[in-house]
């Protein structure tokens, strides 16, 4: 058995050094590091160091081991002299105790080296370091996954997060799964938590809805069991509104782990907008994705098909660069993939969903396309009613849809689920309407507000808006395919509850 053992007593088997340099290679050759390229590793004696200079052997790059200890100037002379496209370094380096700024230095060293396209940054320390666009953390993702750490992503496996993010994602990365086989309520609504507390999660991955659901039955069921193993958490499949974003963040994370919001679909294999909040200084924002992921190059279309530019800005989210993970093909069917994701604004992929760009840069997931509706020619995302009337203490839950009016040209319907102990039915309906009328604007106002027992939702939990757009427009009789619903009975108990309003209404009136 071959060891590499370092001075700070961890050692690396021959079988992980080929590992670490064989992931480093492939990273090089992934940002255009080819043979005969140059390579500045400017690091102290490490594992890495010694990984990093097999990687570009590896791959036929030459590199040139810079002592870490030169200052800034000696570096770029280095660099200079012997053409480096590239630099791989550390965030901070530990030398007798003291920490050494290894990126700072690299980061001025480079500021007169324009041939130096990336620098590789790894992490030696917790400390967060100054990253800009050139800079490639080798270590961050999304999750700020350590090694050692216990990932906790809930969804199942016969969706697209549990295949990423419970399978491929964290076993690709040596890392440890959870697998989660149960329900959120069973057998009763603690059952995530207690299991945080019992295999000591490190970041619990989930979606909207269930942080939704375990809103309604109180904070009791978290607060019974100790997650302070917990650092980051993650919601994913749908708009987060912002009372499940601070619960989350306040109840379940103690108010002290970084809660991501991260956007992406079955068709691009994983997260492409998320905050990532890895990066020093960088802000995280409630319930909002933020920040496209490496290498995702989003574009934001008018409805001419004409890319907008600038901040403050809405449109149809596409994607302008294909990257790693894109779906190929829908299998056997070459042309409906063509159809369905590159007709409508060619040389893009069409997401199908809404975003706004806030004047910072950062992206706002608005929901489905399909979901926008136009109340007196103001184009309205569903999910940012629903955002504003989730604010209401009473109502955990609600789906607003369009449906045709007079006047108007199309109007708000919303749904609405109460918490248990919720009486006065009346006085929160009309508390919604001013929410959304101080929120959002009076145009936006629901006309009707329809309370229900529960939401029609498909089995991974997202609202089946579809489903309720048919009720409100009278075509419950032909509600098209409802085979991914999670429970049928839903809809005949909301299509009573609209039916027996539809009678009050004419009755009144
Ligand atoms: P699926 O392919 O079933 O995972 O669904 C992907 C769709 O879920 C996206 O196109 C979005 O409409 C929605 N979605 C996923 N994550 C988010 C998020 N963080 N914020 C808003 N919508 C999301």
């Amino acid at each position: 058995m071959v060891e590499y053992i370092c001075s700070r007593g961890s050692s690396l088997r021959l079988r992980e050094l080929l590992d670490t340099t064989c992931r480093l290679a492939n990273t090089l050759k992934k940002y255009g590091i080819h043979k005969g390229d140059r390579v500045a590793i400017y690091m102290p004696v490490t594992p890495l160091a010694v990984a990093a200079m097999l990687a570009c052997a590896r791959i036929g790059a030459i590199h040139t081991v810079v002592f870490a200890g030169f200052s800034a100037e000696s570096l770029a002379g280095r660099i200079i002299d012997s053409g480096c496209k590239a630099v791989i370094t550390y965030n901070q380096g530990v030398r007798g105790g003291r920490v050494v700024e290894l990126k700072k230095t690299v980061d001025e060293a480079v500021k007169n080296c324009p041939g130096v396209k990336h620098v590789f940054v790894a992490q030696r320390t917790d400390n967060k370091v100054h990253m800009d666009d050139r800079d490639i953390p080798l270590e961050e993702h999304v999750f700020d996954y350590q090694q050692g750490d216990v990932f906790g992503c809930v969804a199942d496996i016969g969706w697209i997060t549990g295949h990423s993010y419970v399978v491929y994602g964290p076993l690709c990365n040596g890392g440890t799964s959870v697998l989660f086989e149960s329900t959120p309520l069973y057998p009763d609504p603690g059952r995530y938590w207690e299991t945080v507390q019992r295999l000591k999660i490190n970041q619990f991955y989930g979606a909207p809805t269930a942080i939704r659901l375990l809103l309604k039955y109180g904070d009791k069921w978290v607060k019974t069991y100790d997650r302070s193993s917990l650092k980051t958490l993650g919601s994913v499949g749908e708009p987060i509104n912002h009372e499940a974003w601070q619960w989350f963040y306040r109840v379940v994370g103690d108010s002290r782990c970084t809660l991501v919001d991260t956007w992406w679909q079955t068709e691009t294999g994983g997260v492409c907008i998320a905050p990532r909040p890895s990066e020093e200084g960088a802000e995280v924002i409630p319930a909002m994705a933020m920040r496209p992921f490496f290498g995702i190059v989003p574009a934001l279309m008018d409805e001419n098909g004409k890319v907008i530019e600038g901040n403050d800005v809405s449109g149809a989210l596409c994607i302008a660069q294909p990257w790693p993970g894109l779906a190929r093909t829908i299998y056997g069917d070459d042309q409906r993939f063509i159809d369905a994701y590159f007709k409508k604004y060619p040389g893009y992929y069409f997401t199908g969903d809404g975003a706004y760009r806030s004047p910072e840069g950062y992206y706002q997931i608005t929901g489905r396309m399909d979901d926008v509706i136009n109340i007196s020619g103001h184009r309205l995302g569903t999910a940012e009613i629903e955002d504003a009337m989730d604010e209401h203490p009473a109502v955990p839950e609600t789906a607003v849809v369009g449906y045709p009016h007079e006047i108007k040209g199309e109007g708000a319907f919303a749904f609405i689920v109460l918490k248990e102990d919720t009486v006065q039915t009346e006085n929160v309906k009309e508390e919604l309407k001013s929410i959304v009328a101080s929120k959002i604007a009076k145009y936006a106002v629901p006309d009707h507000v329809l309370v229900v027992k529960r939401l029609p939702k498909t089995r991974s939990g997202k609202i089946m808006r579809r489903v309720l757009k048919k009720i409100v427009t009278n075509q419950s009789s032909d509600l098209g395919d409802i085979t991914t619903l999670d429970d049928p009975i839903i809809v005949a108990e909301i299509v009573d509850a609209y039916e027996k309003y539809k009678t009050e209404q004419s009755a009144s009136s």
